[in-house]
């Protein structure tokens, strides 16, 4: 394996895809322009919590294989293969993307290329940046023609990164138009990713066009699903009809099938709200806007869901949230992360504190994040601790410590036995058995 790698923007994504090449055997130099993100990860302190990663950054850097800089001189001395992993959030007050990140990595990179090399993007760009990017690179890279890009999208999952990077789905390789440069991109893919493809993971290539919305479209499938199902739940909540039973009934049928069928709070984070709202703001710009309409509902549908959440624990409270103590378990956008961008269990628990409820908050691995992002909430050491004295708690969070939680002994630290299931974790005639008033979105 001859091939160096550089991983340019070392964040979720970035960083774990550094380590996992690496694990594989090439010698990977992960890039990064903030210096702090550089120096934990130079010295295997992974700067986010992802099971399982940080002992495959150790291996790395142990093996010698692994290194992390902050110069794109040095990256592009190094490499033959340039991943571009860098953030592609929402622009503020805007749909869109912001494509800062990108344009300054490649607008960085591309005048230091001096030998022939492979650029290939991993971010999620809206369609039409690729061929965009690759003007930029055949202009400024003085290899010219010998600087080549490809679209190569990831779909990795938060929680499940060094699984899904190791063991994807499928490979989708955006490649140019040109034919030669098509087939080297292709080759080299193909080396990079043997290792998968000998495990019979699907190639799939394309044109750069296909490949970018390869995974919007995928994201908009999963946020519609989630949307469909909590949809179904508006509906219970309406007829006095269990969704959790629907959800279950619906999931064995194998042309729908259960995964991201589980009705509650909703989706969050930093790619599925994003890359929605970005995807509906490319199509208007093609004249395609009618096409996405519908994830303009699904949106609408996964925002009332925090609403309703609101509303709920408002109720239970008699109307108001003035002098009420509320504990918040969860802050991370889904469990198994300690990712709080979007997230709806902070959303949650900012607009009741804005409502004049005492809020505290406990997450078992977000609350370095969360306090980052919401300085005002109070923050609790435990489960416990975020609940004492609560006159309602909020499970907005599906951890598996929350799922395991004991309600007799949570019992003993509250001040009413109010509480809202959020994503439908908990066993109803567990807790109503422990006197607990549960209540949870979409059931009677
Ligand atoms: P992140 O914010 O965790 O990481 C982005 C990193 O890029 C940061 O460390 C930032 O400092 C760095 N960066 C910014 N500008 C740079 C530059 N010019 N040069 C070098 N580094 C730079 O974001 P993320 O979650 O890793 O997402 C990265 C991309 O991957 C996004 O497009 C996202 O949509 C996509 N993606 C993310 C996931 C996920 O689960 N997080 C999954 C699939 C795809």
């Amino acid at each position: 394996m001859a091939h160096r790698l550089t991983v340019i923007g070392t964040g979720y994504l970035g960083a774990t895809h550094a380590a996992c090449m690496a694990d594989l055997g090439f010698e990977v130099l992960g890039l990064d322009v903030d210096e702090e993100k550089i120096s934990r990860l130079s010295a295997g302190d992974l700067p986010f919590y992802e099971p399982g990663l940080e002992p495959v950054l150790r291996r790395g850097l142990e093996s010698g294989r692994l290194r992390f800089t902050s110069s794109y001189a040095e990256a592009a001395e190094f490499g033959d293969v340039h991943f571009i992993c860098v953030g592609t959030p929402q622009k503020a007050g805007e749909y869109a993307a912001d494509l800062t990140y990108v344009n300054g990595a490649v607008d960085a990179l591309a005048p230091l290329l001096r030998r022939p090399c492979l650029l290939v993007g991993k971010s999620t760009v809206p369609v039409g940046t690729a061929e965009r990017l690759a003007e930029t690179v055949a202009r400024l890279a003085p290899a010219g023609g010998d600087a080549v890009l490809a679209w190569n999208p990831e779909f990795l999952r938060e929680g499940f990164a060094v699984q899904d990077t190791m063991h994807p789905d499928r490979i989708v390789a955006g490649l140019p138009d040109e034919q030669g440069a098509a087939e080297h991109a292709e080759k080299v893919l193909r080396e990079v990713y043997a290792s998968m493809l000998a495990a019979d993971v699907p190639f799939i290539t394309a044109d750069y066009a296909t490949s970018e919305l390869v995974k919007v479209s995928a994201n908009a499938f999963l946020a519609t699903k989630i949307s469909f199902i909590n949809a179904m739940a508006e509906v219970c909540e309406a007829a006095h009809a269990d969704v959790t039973k629907l959800s279950e009934a619906l999931s064995y049928d194998d042309r729908i099938g259960g995964r991201f069928l589980g009705p509650g709070l909703g989706f969050g984070g930093g790619c599925l709200p994003k890359d929605i709202r970005a995807f509906m703001a490319r199509a208007g710009e093609l004249g395609a806007d009618q096409a996405l309409t519908f994830l303009r509902e699904v949106d609408e549908i996964n925002i009332r869901r925090r609403i309703r959440m609101v509303d709920l624990a408002r109720q239970l409270l008699g109307g108001s949230f003035i002098g009420r103590t509320v504990g918040v378990l969860g802050a991370a956008f889904k469990p198994d992360s300690d990712d709080v961008r979007d997230s709806p269990a902070l959303d949650v628990a900012a607009s009741i504190r804005a409502q004049g409820g005492k809020v505290t908050v406990y997450d078992p691995q977000a609350m370095p994040n969360a306090r980052r992002a919401q300085p005002t909430l109070d923050f609790g050491d435990s489960c416990l601790d975020a609940v004492r004295d609560a006159h309602v708690v909020l499970l907005l969070t599906e951890w598996a410590e929350f799922r395991e939680m004991d309600p007799v002994e949570l019992a003993g630290a509250v001040s009413e036995r109010n509480i809202v299931d959020g994503r439908n974790a908990l066993e109803p005639e567990v807790w109503r058995a422990a006197g607990w008033n549960y209540r949870a979105l979409g059931r009677p």
